[in-house]
């Protein structure tokens, strides 16, 4: 038995509230070093910002010269990464579960920001949607966070080390597909951060 290993689920009555666009967030800040995490609010505020500034140019477009709503969501990967974005800032509202919150806290942003409603009746719909594929577990998430972070620093980083010290799993002994779940998690936010420039 490993005592501790398990770990208390996180109250539902604690959502966070979805982060309102901040005027000074504009720039990550790169001289002082930044934990993934505390990046990868800042890259969420910054992609809201960007996607309230793409929804609103769209309002100001006259009716008939608008793209449909989806194909304009398509067309724009700010919508995209926004909502992948959010699953890893606020991994447990990604799961099915807790998505109705998290499609209400996002109409709420948007609605505050003043983003048309068909925009953000789009985004609600998008985020309930079920994804394809298995869905990343919260706890693999954070796990996947904190790895990259360890790997910044470790020039030694294995995965299955990190697998036997870190897995949030509840199998008694973890192995070669624990190491593998949480290196493809990894692998998908570092596409993100790549993607997003997004430094730490
Ligand atoms: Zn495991």
């Amino acid at each position: 038995m490993r005592p501790g290993h398990k770990r208390a689920k996180s109250s539902l009555g604690e959502q966070p509230a979805l982060r309102a666009p901040k005027s000074d967030s504009s720039q990550a800040d790169s001289s002082s070093r930044v934990t993934l995490r505390e990046a990868l609010e800042k890259a969420y505020d910054r992609q809201l910002k960007a996607l309230v500034v793409h929804a609103r140019q769209r309002a100001e477009t006259p009716i008939e010269q608008r793209t449909p709503t989806q194909e304009w969501a398509r067309e724009n990967p700010v919508v995209r990464d926004t909502v992948q974005l959010s699953s890893w800032v606020y991994p447990e509202q990604d799961l099915i579960e807790n998505r109705i919150t998290r499609a209400k806290l996002m109409i709420m942003a948007c609605d505050t920001a003043n983003v048309p409603f068909e925009v953000s009746d789009f985004l609600r719909n998008s985020m309930l949607k079920p994804r394809k594929g298995a869905p990343i577990q919260p706890d693999v998430r954070r796990t996947a966070i904190l790895a990259l972070e360890e790997k910044r620093s470790d020039v030694k980083f294995s995965w299955r080390r990190f697998a036997l010290k870190h897995c949030p799993c509840e199998k008694a002994e973890h192995d070669a597909l624990c190491s593998e779940a949480i290196r493809k998690a990894a692998r998908d936010l570092q596409a993100l951060i790549r993607r997003l420039e997004i430094q730490y």
